[in-house]
């Protein structure tokens, strides 16, 4: 039993960068071989989103119950509603040896480095500001308040970009996706040499 332990890959980067689009898109290929870890949230489901494969959809009540049994590896409250990382399924996960991939917004991956510094910190930044808030208006998801809370806090999101191992800008989803890959390839090698 001296399996080596999965590696820990945290997407992180502001709201309307792309980060759902580019991470369903790394589970649509067939050579994808980490697993992804599905969050939990207060916020409610938008059209066509599924519980149990988009998010677990918590009660407010629920998720504070969480919070307090310790059942979370990491936790924020973004634009009023609470978003968390479920921690057993990533220990169990990691512990089986394999890859587990996060998806989460910068104050979770914030904890999660200082809980967990060897994991693998990629930040995925737009190609503007107004890039992103364009995005975000196209996306049609939010009305106009909450669009604009979010752009407010990307601003603010970015000045933490300095923190993470490495930057993928997404200037094209497939490029993003491509560098991803390569990345998580690459730190594959490097700890295979330590
Ligand atoms: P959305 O409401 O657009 O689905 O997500 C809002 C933000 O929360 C996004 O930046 C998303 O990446 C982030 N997020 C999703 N799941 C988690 C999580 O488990 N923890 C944290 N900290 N952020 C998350």
């Amino acid at each position: 039993m001296n399996k080596q332990r999965g590696l820990l890959i945290v997407l992180s980067g502001p709201s309307g960068v792309g980060k759902g689009t580019v991470r369903k898109e790394l589970f649509t290929q067939p050579n994808t071989n980490y697993e992804y870890s599905i969050s939990m949230t207060t916020r409610a489901p938008r059209e066509g989103e599924v519980d149990g494969i988009d998010y677990f959809f918590k009660t407010k009540e629920e998720f504070e119950g969480l919070i307090h049994a310790g059942g979370l590896l990491e936790h924020a409250e973004f634009v009023g509603n609470y978003y968390g990382t479920p921690l057993a399924y990533v220990n169990e996960t990691l512990d089986a040896g394999r890859d587990v991939f996060l998806e989460i917004e910068v104050q979770g991956a914030a904890q999660i480095r200082a809980k967990a510094p060897d994991a693998l910190f990629i930040f995925l930044a737009p190609p503007s500001l107004t890039a992103l808030q364009n995005r975000l208006e196209g996306r049609g998801t939010e009305p106009a308040d909450v669009i604009a809370k979010r752009v407010a806090t990307a601003s603010q999101e970015l000045e933490m970009m300095s923190l993470y191992d490495y930057v993928v800008e997404n200037d094209e989803v497939q490029h993003a996706c491509d560098k991803i890959n390569a990345i998580i390839k690459a730190e594959h090698c490097r700890r295979e040499r330590v």
